[in-house]
């Protein structure tokens, strides 16, 4: 019995802990070696270890691509070299005159991939509420063959009912991938829901560290998984084997990490909801939050990623010019809390009045809510937000970052 069918059974914080634990059978390393080799020897012609040339299968990303395949209830994972290589290489589906429907409140970079690269290959996109099945019905051309869905969104963290949007996609023969960077296959599990292909930043939670780029599709069915091997190995932005093991390493405790982040976001939000300098704060976990009751149905927990907008676009940098604990940085998902300006950085390659229109506003700030002790973050964010406070009153503040 493989080890794949043995961790069936097991819980998924015993599946993550033990990933490649039982892989290596000559030595019984319990750590999977990193294989630093391109070329693999053949015992003769005709003849094949299961490896030949880096590019199409390496050892320890193999570890790793069994791992998130099954992690997420798929039938194969193939590692990228970063979240947005992995979105190139499922973009390789399709073809001039394509059409895809895609979450309004996109990542940046998804968004900029779409417009300014895969519209010169004749592959279009349409920005929609992918929530709103009217609006998905009306954005249908006769060219749709994909949605790419964000649930939660980032940095406005709407929620789109999968099970619900996945069957429609269904039903009218489009293919449905799942961006489930904020959430991780710990606390949603898209392909169970109905979605064909899920994608990762795996740079985000699964590393969890800040300190590996790296990519991750899963893909559900035959066809599909022996189109994107094709895919993966013909356009080579695959990840190399240190990464492979860093990723892995970091997986391992992903369950511990997505408790800790989850409960200190809820407390760090519940305390700046009733903060009077604050106009709203986007967490589906908060009862108050729109997308509160279908997330708490097709998610067991919450991403430790949230929003909030300040009632005045000038408290914005003396915020992030005073926080201190919590650094002024892009990216999500590590350890550390990091805090981010939608407007001017991960989000400025979408125009103003898309960004108006979704509510990517200047008052807004993304906070990534690291796993240090929630007191000692609260702290940080409530004497900065003094500070602003104390600047604008005295006439310093500008709205300039
Ligand atoms: C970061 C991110 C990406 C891009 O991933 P990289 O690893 O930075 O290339 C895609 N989608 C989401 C939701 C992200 O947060």
């Amino acid at each position: 019995m493989s080890q794949n069918d043995n961790n069936q059974r097991l819980r998924i914080e015993s599946r993550l802990a033990q990933i490649g634990s039982q892989e290596e059978p000559v030595t019984g390393a319990v750590s999977f070696p990193i294989y630093q080799s391109t070329a693999f020897r053949h015992p003769k012609l005709g003849q094949s270890t299961g490896f030949d040339y880096a590019r199409t299968k390496s050892p320890t990303r193999k570890v790793l691509e069994e791992a998130i395949a099954e992690l997420e209830s798929g039938d194969a994972g193939f590692a990228c070299s970063s979240g947005m290589a992995a979105l190139q290489t499922i973009f390789a589906l399709f073809k001039q005159g394509d059409h895809l429907i895609v979450s309004l409140d996109l990542y940046g970079g998804t968004y900029r991939l779409l417009e300014k690269i895969m519209t010169r290959f004749g592959v279009t996109a349409t920005y929609v509420d992918t929530n709103d099945l009217d609006a998905l019905e009306a954005s249908v051309q006769p060219g749709t063959k994909g949605l790419l869905i964000e649930t939660p969104s980032n940095p406005l963290m709407m929620i789109t009912d999968l099970a619900k949007v996945c069957d429609w996609a269904k039903s009218k023969g489009i293919l449905s991938i799942v961006d489930n960077t904020l959430l991780t296959p710990y606390f949603q599990r898209p392909i169970e829901l109905g979605a064909d292909i899920v994608i990762h930043s795996a740079t985000k939670y699964l590393g969890g560290h800040n300190d590996v780029l790296a990519g991750l599709i899963v893909t559900k069915g035959k066809e599909l998984s022996e189109e994107m091997a094709f895919l993966h190995n013909s356009i080579g932005a695959v990840l190399g084997p240190q990464d492979s093991w860093l990723l892995m390493r970091g997986m391992k405790t992903l369950a511990l990490r997505m408790e800790r982040h989850q409960e200190n976001a809820t407390k760090i939000a519940t305390f700046l909801e009733s903060h009077p300098e604050v106009e709203a704060v986007y967490y589906p976990a908060l009862p108050t939050h729109p997308g509160h009751d279908i997330q708490s149905r097709q998610s067991s927990g919450n991403t430790g990623i949230f929003s909030f907008k300040m009632k005045d676009a000038r408290y914005i940098e003396p915020i992030l010019r005073h926080i201190k604990l919590i650094a002024f940085a892009e990216s999500l998902g590590g350890v550390e809390s990091l805090m981010t300006y939608p407007a001017v950085q991960t989000h400025a390659d979408i125009p103003a009045d898309i960004r108006q229109k979704v509510g990517v506003d200047d008052k807004l700030l993304r906070y990534s809510v690291g796993i240090e002790h929630a007191d000692d973050l609260i702290a940080d964010l409530s004497h900065a937000i003094e500070q602003a406070k104390q600047e604008l009153e005295s006439g310093m503040a500008s709205v300039n970052v």
